[in-house]
């Protein structure tokens, strides 16, 4: 390494690594620092949009978006293996295939599904959790559809859907397939009633915490398409069909389980010795981990503390961006002597799709609903993909199918 020039190193490329990295290629020249960027794949993918690649209302490479088109690699070195620890000590990054030394570090690795140790559910239940788990469920829905009337042995619940959780993504997941069902159902020649589309959720409703005039507008929608909700039930065990449900065990069968029921962070974390709470290291107000002078931890491995609600702000992409901006100006602030500032999150609000023409939200403090909220989930996910890569990017991914 040039001792003149200190290597930042960024792993994961989701919305907190790939905002980094391009936010410190703007704010450092190439003689200024060494960036590196790690990632599982070469490409980065769009997290906000993975339940339509799991109910298959968007194609999968709609939501993925090679590395290097939009991070040049003249620029930033590109590291396409799996982190597997970072050994903090030796200011090392250990990779599936190699090592990697760092003078600063950036731990943005994202979530993972968190089942909460319940029975059988890590064996037996699909996860909305990248590209290939949710093209994986997608696929598994659609062979359910083809074996219907080709196998004589095919169960009666086989078309069954069950979504386990009740939160924003096994909502917008049901939104998704409340579109999809019934345009498989022609396909197949399946009559619609054969195939249900099941929410299970354990608090005493969907989306607990929420606007509750915006969860009903949200489950009166759903179910007029279709959709069946189980409020108040809290799922005990996933079978290889079935969901144990409730004090007296009540079965819930399904050709297809898929547990939406909460995330934690990388388990890298864990590897590396940081200290965990509930999945994810409580970052200080700089983004720094506690006591680590060049370690930044941000987006869902981070809990960034709500000082005036006293817990931390729910995992988002829209958080995720907005610590990118922290992150790389005390990167920049570090490097030069200068103080840090403290990350303060501007919450422009929540929108949730419920299906292509539907949706709910908060904007601005306003509640919006319909087709203007879907619009406006549009122009949400259109500016990311514009923040990444201009108009040249939105052309080739961005969302501009009419309604
Ligand atoms: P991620 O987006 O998870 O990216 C992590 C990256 O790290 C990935 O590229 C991954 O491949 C890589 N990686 C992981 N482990 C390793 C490893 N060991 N080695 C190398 N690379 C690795 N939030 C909103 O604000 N608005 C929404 O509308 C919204 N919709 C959502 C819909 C769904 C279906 C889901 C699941 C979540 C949604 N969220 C939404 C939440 C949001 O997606 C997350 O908060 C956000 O993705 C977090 O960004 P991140 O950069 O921390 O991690
Ligand atoms: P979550 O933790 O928000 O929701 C999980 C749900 O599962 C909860 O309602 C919980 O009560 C339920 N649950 C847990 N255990 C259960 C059990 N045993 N039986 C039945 N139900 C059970 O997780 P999520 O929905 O994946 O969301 C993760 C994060 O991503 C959140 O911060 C969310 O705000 C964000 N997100 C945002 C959007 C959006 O803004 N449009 C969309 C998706 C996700």
């Amino acid at each position: 390494m040039n001792a003149n020039k200190p290597r930042i190193v960024v792993l994961g490329a989701g919305y907190a690594g790939m905002m980094t990295t391009k936010r410190l290629t703007q704010k450092f020249g190439a003689e200024e620092a060494e960036i590196v960027l790690v990632n599982k794949h070469n490409y980065h993918y769009q997290t906000t949009w993975l339940h339509e690649v799991a109910a298959g209302t968007i194609n999968p490479n709609q939501a993925r978006v090679m590395i290097k088109d939009v991070i040049n690699p003249n620029r930033v070195r590109l590291i396409y293996d799996s982190v597997v620890k970072v050994n903090k000590e030796e200011k090392q990054v250990v990779l599936e295939n190699s090592e990697l030394s760092y003078d600063y570090l950036v731990i943005s690795l994202g979530f993972e599904t968190n089942t909460f140790g319940i029975k059988g559910m890590e064996e037996n239940a699909f996860f909305i959790q990248d590209i290939d788990s949710c093209r994986y469920i997608y696929e598994h829905i659609e062979y359910q559809f083809a074996k219907y009337n080709n196998d004589p042995e095919a169960d009666e619940d086989s078309l069954n859907i069950l979504v386990g959780g009740g939160g924003f993504t096994g909502v917008e997941f049901v939104g998704e397939l409340a579109e999809k069902i019934p345009e498989l159902c022609k396909k197949y020649d399946v009559e619609r009633s054969k195939a249900r589309i099941i929410n299970v959720e354990a608090a005493p409703s969907i989306m607990p915490g929420f606007d509750k005039e915006l969860v009903a507008y949200a489950k009166s929608s759903l179910q007029s398409r279709g959709v069946e909700f189980r409020e108040g039930a809290a799922i005990k065990e996933c079978t290889e069909d079935a969901f144990i449900v409730g004090d007296d065990n009540e079965e819930i069968k399904a050709g297809t389980i898929v547990w939406t029921g909460g995330v934690k962070g990388s388990p890298v974390l864990a590897e590396s010795g940081f200290e965990i709470t509930k999945g994810k290291v409580t970052v200080d107000g700089d983004l720094r981990a506690p006591g680590e002078e060049d370690i930044f931890i941000i987006g869902d491995c981070a809990w960034v503390m709500n000082e005036a609600e006293g817990r931390p702000f729910p995992p988002t992409a829209q958080a995720a961006i907005q610590h990118a901006d922290t992150c790389a100006n005390n990167l920049y602030a570090l490097l030069n002597n200068q103080p840090l500032e403290k990350f303060v999150f501007d919450d422009k609000g929540t929108v949730a799709s419920l299906g292509i023409t539907d949706a709910m939200g908060t904007v601005f403090d306003r509640k919006l609903y319909g087709k203007t909220a879907a619009a406006m989930k549009k122009v949400v996910d259109n500016r990311y993909v514009f923040m990444l890569g201009g108009p040249k990017l939105f052309l080739k991914k961005g969302k501009i199918r009419p309604f």
